[in-house]
């Protein structure tokens, strides 16, 4: 899946719903802060949908058939999800971009 293909999905209504279910079966919270004993959430602050984003455990470049499986979805605050990218893509610094500007 290309960058053109993942943005359109992004926009798409189908994904709206699937990021909302994830973020309720996950409480609104991090599951990578969570794994580290802190808990992130921001469930009631009105800039959530800028501070947490839903992550594909495979990578949607890879395994697109994945993008709406609840299985290969949970939430990551932005700094896990960022240091989540950056780790798989060490030299893509337009993803960093690209992710901040998303929400
Ligand atoms: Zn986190």
């Amino acid at each position: 899946m290309d960058f053109e293909e993942r943005k359109k999905l992004y926009k798409s209504n189908a994904w709206q719903v699937t990021r909302k279910l994830v973020l309720e079966r996950d409480n609104h919270e991090c599951q990578e802060c969570k794994r580290n004993g802190k808990v992130f959430t921001d469930y009631h602050k009105p800039d959530k949908h800028k501070r947490l984003d839903i992550d594909h455990i495979k990578s949607l470049e890879r395994h697109p058939h994945l993008a709406f499986d609840m299985d290969n979805l949970q939430t990551l605050c932005i700094k896990c999800h960022n240091k989540k990218e950056n780790r798989f893509h060490p030299n893509q610094s337009k993803r960093k971009k690209w992710f901040d500007e998303m929400w």
